[in-house]
C-alpha cells in the first residue's frame, strides 16, 4: 500500500488535504509540528492529542518536536519574517524539509500539505508555493491536495498513486468551499480558523523579536526553548546592565516562573509578604563583571517591592530573598517609581 506523511497544523486545511488523500486509499500519517511559538502544549500529553484526533477525523497524527532547529531558524530566516516576527516561508520550509527527511524511515512515498493557493497574502501565493517546495527539495514529493488541479503534477499524480481528477481547485480566502467539503465528509468538529502562532501575534511576537535582536547581556545564539516560554509569562524587563527579568502578575504566573527558574536563574520573591515572583535570567553566567549582576539584583528586588502588596504608612521597604546558586540571602529594597522603570520595559 502507497503511504504519504501529511503536514497537520490541526487546523481544517489540513484535516481535509489529509482526508482527501487517504479516501484514495492511500495510507496517511500526519505530522504535527511543535515549537515553544505554536502547538507548545501538545507536548504534554501527546499519546492524549493523538487519541483525540483519531477520534474525531480519523487521522493518525504524530507530535514531533522541532524547536531546537526552529530557534535557530529564527536569528536569520532566509526569506525574512511576515507582518510580525513570523517567518513563515522559511517555516513552511523547515517543516517540508523535515518531513522530506523521515519519509525514507516510514516507508512514505510523498508529502502531502493543506496549502491553499492564495489563501494568504505571503506564504501561498504561486511564486511562494514555488520558492517553498524548491527550498525544502519537495517539488515532486509534495501533493497539495487541495489546490492540486490549479498546479504543476506531482509524482504521486503522475504515478497514479492518487487520482489528479478527484482532488481539487480550490483558490482564495473564503472558508465556504472547505466547510461544505467538511460536511460533506462528516466531519462536525471544525476547528477554529488559524491561529496560535505567537510568532504572528502582534503583541507577543514584539518580546520574541526584543531577545534576538537586543544587546541584552544574554546572547541571541543562546536561546533555548525554557527562554521562550519564559518570555511569554508575566512583565518582562531589560534591566540597565543587560540583565532580563520576569515578574509574575499573579499566582499562576508565580508558579510557572518557579517551574521555569534554571540553576544559573536568580530567583527573588518577598518572605511573608504578598508579591511576585521574579526571575533574573541567567544571572549566574551572563554578567561581566559581579558588581553588574549586584546592581541588577538590586533593581529587581526593588520591582518585586513595586508590584507586591502596597507598603502600609512608615514602612520604607521590605527584604526580598534572592537565590542563585544554591545560595539564599536577603536584599533590603524600596518599592521602585515608575518613572526610573518605564524605560525598561519589554513588549
Ligand atoms: S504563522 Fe507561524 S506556524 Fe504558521 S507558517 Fe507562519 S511562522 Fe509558521
Amino acid at each position: 500500500m502507497i503511504k504519504a506523511l501529511a503536514l497537520f497544523s490541526g487546523g481544517l486545511d489540513s484535516i481535509l488535504a489529509t482526508r482527501l488523500v487517504m479516501a484514495q486509499g492511500v495510507a496517511v500519517e500526519a505530522l504535527q509540528f511543535v515549537t515553544p511559538f505554536f502547538n507548545d502544549h501538545l507536548l504534554a500529553d501527546p499519546a492524549a492529542h493523538a487519541d483525540r484526533i483519531l477520534a474525531l477525523y480519523g487521522i493518525k497524527v504524530e507530535v514531533v518536536d522541532i524547536s531546537a532547529g526552529y530557534l535557530q531558524l529564527l536569528h536569520r530566516p532566509a526569506h525574512g519574517f511576515g507582518r510580525h516576527f513570523n517567518p513563515c516561508i522559511d517555516c513552511k520550509i523547515l517543516m517540508l524539509n523535515q518531513a522530506r527527511q523521515m519519509l525514507a524511515a516510514r516507508g512514505a512515498s510523498f508529502l502531502i500539505s493543506g496549502e491553499v493557493l492564495g489563501q494568504r497574502p505571503m506564504s501561498q501565493r504561486l511564486d511562494t508555493l514555488n520558492v517553498i517546495s524548491r527550498d525544502s527539495a519537495t517539488r515532486d514529493l509534495l501533493l497539495r491536495p487541495l489546490s492540486a488541479r490549479l498546479l504543476p503534477e506531482s509524482e504521486a499524480e503522475r504515478r497514479g498513486w492518487v487520482d489528479r481528477s478527484r482532488l481539487l481547485a480550490f483558490r482564495g480566502r473564503s472558508r465556504a468551499p472547505q466547510l461544505a467539503l467538511a460536511a460533506a465528509m462528516g466531519i462536525r468538529e471544525i476547528p477554529a480558523p488559524a491561529g496560535g502562532c505567537i510568532l504572528a501575534d502582534p503583541i507577543l511576537s514584539r518580546r520574541i523579536a526584543a531577545i534576538y535582536q537586543s544587546e541584552s547581556a544574554m546572547p541571541a545564539a543562546a536561546i533555548t526553548t525554557g527562554d521562550i516560554r519564559t518570555l511569554l509569562v508575566g512583565r518582562q524587563f531589560r534591566l540597565p546592565e543587560g540583565g532580563w527579568l520576569v515578574v509574575g502578575r499573579n499566582e499562576e504566573d508565580n508558579l510557572r516562573l518557579l517551574d521555569c527558574a534554571g540553576d544559573d536563574d536568580a530567583v527573588l520573591a518577598m518572605p511573608d509578604w504578598a508579591g511576585p515572583v521574579a526571575l533574573l535570567k541567567k544571572a549566574a553566567s551572563i554578567y561581566p563583571s559581579p558588581a553588574g549582576l549586584e546592581r541588577d539584583l538590586h533593581r529587581a528586588a526593588a520591582l518585586v517591592v513595586r508590584y507586591g502588596r502596597r507598603l502600609p504608612a512608615g514602612m520604607a521597604g521590605r527584604e526580598v530573598a534572592c537565590r542563585l546558586g544554591g545560595e539564599r540571602r536577603l536584599l533590603f529594597a524600596r518599592p521602585m517609581a515608575e518613572a526610573v522603570y518605564r524605560g525598561w520595559k519589554l513588549a
